[in-house]
């Protein structure tokens, strides 16, 4: 992995700064993909969109945060490194702080997007370690079914996570009914998994094995 600039950002709440690493170029070696449409890439970290504070814990845009300077990773700080003593980065905020950011209204539908697939991930997380499997809460439900209108029919990788969503709210009839349609040649392996996992009436989140 080649590590892209350091940028260094001013929390909109506190005033204090923010770290914010980013990657030059990476790749998928190593992954671990999910039928949720999460990826954990140890070679391409994940760079969230919405993150907490590390001074105050109000969860940000990053990319709305005033940029105060950017690092390239090969050279020296210098005479700025003082300046910049109190900059930590950012976390990705948990499945219950994403619950309350979305209970104080999100705006935008791209973001309310972003947010709701982000909750869905964070609350499969404890799924994803394996052992006793916990149906979905209230709130996880809830959430999922207010992600379906937001994914748009005619993109392709919307449609295999609406099947998914479907399948994952045990509603394997709809689950179905998206999966026998078309896909791209890329995308099929993808959905022959979430397929045959939705025909044995499974709807749990599962790792995919694409070998
Ligand atoms: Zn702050």
């Amino acid at each position: 992995m080649k590590p892209g600039p350091t940028i260094i950002r001013k929390c909109s709440a506190c005033g204090k700064h923010i770290l914010e690493y980013t990657v030059g170029s990476g790749n998928t070696f190593g992954a671990r993909f999910w039928t949720d449409g999460k990826r954990d890439a140890p070679m391409l970290p994940d760079q969230p969109w919405l993150v907490k504070c590390p001074h105050c814990s109000t969860l940000v845009w990053i990319d709305e945060q005033k940029q105060v300077v950017e690092i390239d990773p090969w050279w020296p700080v210098g005479g700025d490194a003082d300046r910049f003593k109190d900059a930590r980065s950012a976390t990705e905020p948990t499945f219950t702080e994403y619950n309350a950011f979305l209970s104080a209204g999100v705006k935008t539908r791209k973001k309310e997007r972003y947010v709701r697939l982000r909750t869905w991930w964070a609350g499969n997380d404890d799924r994803r370690k394996g052992g006793q499997i916990k149906p979905m809460t209230d709130a996880e439900t809830a959430n999922l079914r207010a992600l379906l209108p937001l994914l748009k029919g005619k993109n392709r990788n919307d449609r295999l996570m609406k099947a998914e969503a479907f399948r994952e709210l045990g509603m394997f009839e709809d689950a179905e009914a998206l999966l026998s349609s078309r896909f791209e040649e890329g995308l099929m392996k993808a959905v022959e998994i979430i397929r045959s996992l939705n025909q044995s009436r499974s709807s749990t989140v599962a790792e995919m094995n694409f070998r």
